[in-house]
Order: structure tokens, then C-alpha cells, then sequence
């Protein structure tokens, strides 16, 4: 806890620290209990290093993972499973971080226009409150059934799991971010009940751990309960959440880039409700990072 607690207040989380400041205390004492809140994913990420979490098994089909098939970077997936989950290369669309088409007819046309004008055929014309996306692959296959698999109880593993091979994926563009905060979409306190965990949460200190940012796990906060949102269509999505977000306790965040973190991005419409929050808040820019994208 200690360790986790100077990695909060030091170094390049020095100018977070000073990003998260309440108005009503502009000391930054608030500031830090918001970064405080993050020591429990801390305390699951130790038993996960220490070996507890993660067996000698994939995590997906365990199957026994020796000698060469065991992967040296943290990332307990055999080669198996790798192989069926479709990965992201940079052909993809900055603004909703859908894949773009990379043959066949009009897809060089659509990657020059994808570059120029803000959007793809997908989400043109749609105004999000976040300015771009990442996202490391697309939900379907094996990856679609780990990210399903993480929001059941047995998922703490599971999501830093994903955590891990989202950043082998990603690492390099998250870090070129040089964003200031690492803030996951939150559960609603009912769900959080039922589900016991927050897979984005987990995400999110996956990635503020290796970019040495802090993690405002806290920061935003669901002011409403919400439908879940897998039996709405696209329109009852966006009505479903539309500003059910709020930040806590006042905190502004005087223009920090945040980084948004979940663990799927389908419509956009949870992430950029998310991101209203934040935007009114003070922070100047929103890229959400996910670790899928889904596309119909
Ligand atoms: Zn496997
Ligand atoms: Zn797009």
C-alpha cells in the first residue's frame, strides 16, 4: 500500500496530483484521497504478481503453458487463443477506433478520408464529448468471451489478464499519450454489488501501473442506476446514459488529458457521457482506451 502510495505523489503523478485539485480545497489534499481510492485494484494486482492469480495455465482454455509457449511478457494466454482473437494494426479510425477496411473497393479512398475529416463512415456526423479512441481488438471471438467471462466474479484474473495483452498490443500508443490521469468507467454502486467486479477498473490500473500515472478509480461517479445497455438499440443507448455521470466531490481538473478507460466501446455513448462528465469538470482532452471494439 505504501509503494502504491509513492507512486501516487511522485515523479510524472506530481503534475496529476496538482491536475486533480477540489475547488473548495485547492491544496490538493483532496486531490490525493482521490488517488488513495485506487489501493484496492493495488492490492489485487499484488496477489497477481505474486504468482496467486496467475498459473502456469491460459487463462482462457487453460491449458498447461511450459518452456517455450510461456509468454515472458505477463501475459498468460497460450498461442492457441492468441491466434483467434483479431488484433488492431493502426488502420483504424482515430475517432471511434473502428477498424478501417483495408482492401476491396474505396478502402484506400476511406483511409485518406478517415485521415483528413475527423471520423469514419461509422461515427461521422456523431458528436462525441471524448477527441479519439484506441482500442486494441475487435469483440468477437475468443476475445469477445473473455471480456464476457471478466465481469463474473471469477474475472479479477481474467481482466488483468487482458490488461496485459491490451498493453503488449497498445503500450507504445498509450504512452505516447502522455496522458495525466487513468480514470475507469465506474459500475453503479447495485451493480457493483451483484458483479463484485469492475473490469474496467482493473484495466485501468493495468495501465496507470505501467504508464506510472495515477489511477482516479473514484474520480466519476454514476449518479443514476442504468439498463444495461447489450438489449437497447443504438438510440435507446444514448438516452440510456445521457448524463448519468457525474465527478465527485467537486474535483477540478484543470485541463488535464485524461485517459478513459473501458472495456468495450460499442456505440460510444457510455464513454462520451463519461467524458461530458470530465470535459465540464476542467479536463481538456478525453481519449478512451478500450480493450475492444465492437461493429455491427
Ligand atoms: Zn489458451
Ligand atoms: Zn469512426
Amino acid at each position: 500500500m505504501l509503494k502504491h502510495n509513492k507512486l501516487s505523489i511522485r515523479g510524472p503523478a506530481q503534475k496529476a496530483a496538482r491536475v486533480l485539485t477540489n475547488s473548495a480545497n485547492r491544496s490538493g489534499a483532496a486531490g490525493r484521497s482521490v488517488l488513495a481510492a485506487g489501493r484496492t485494484a493495488a492490492a489485487t494486482w499484488r496477489r497477481a504478481t505474486l504468482g496467486l492469480v496467475f498459473p502456469g495455465a491460459c487463462v482462457s482454455c487453460e491449458a498447461e503453458m511450459g518452456g517455450d509457449s510461456s509468454p515472458s511478457n505477463d501475459v498468460p494466454l497460450c498461442a492457441n487463443c492468441l491466434d483467434e482473437m483479431e488484433f488492431f494494426d493502426d488502420a483504424t479510425c482515430r475517432q471511434c477506433g473502428a477498424p478501417l477496411p483495408k482492401v476491396g473497393q474505396g478502402a484506400d479512398k476511406m483511409a485518406k478520408d478517415a485521415a483528413r475529416n475527423p471520423g469514419c463512415y461509422r461515427c461521422r456526423g456523431r458528436k462525441y464529448w471524448f477527441q479519439e479512441t484506441i482500442a486494441a481488438g475487435l469483440y468477437l471471438g475468443r476475445l469477445r468471451e473473455l471480456l464476457l467471462r471478466m465481469k463474473r466474479a471469477e474475472g479479477n484474473a481474467l481482466s488483468l489478464a487482458v490488461g496485459q495483452l491490451v498493453w503488449r498490443q497498445r503500450g507504445e500508443q498509450f504512452a505516447a499519450l502522455e496522458a495525466d490521469v487513468v480514470v475507469p468507467i465506474p459500475l453503479h454502486w447495485r451493480r457493483r454489488l451483484v458483479h463484485r467486479t469492475n473490469s474496467a477498473a482493473l484495466l485501468a490500473e493495468v495501465f496507470a501501473r505501467r504508464l506510472k500515472r495515477p489511477l482516479a478509480e473514484r474520480l466519476l461517479r454514476r449518479r443514476r442506476h442504468t439498463a444495461s445497455q447489450f438489449s437497447l438499440t443504438p438510440p435507446q443507448r444514448w438516452d440510456n446514459v445521457r448524463r448519468a455521470f457525474g465527478v465527485r466531490g467537486g474535483h477540478h481538473l484543470n485541463e488535464a488529458h485524461v485517459m478513459l478507460v473501458d472495456d468495450i466501446l460499442t456505440t460510444g455513448a457510455t464513454c462520451s457521457e463519461a467524458a461530458r462528465a470530465l470535459r465540464n469538470a476542467g479536463a481538456a482532452r478525453v481519449t478512451v482506451v478500450v480493450a475492444a471494439r465492437a461493429v455491427h
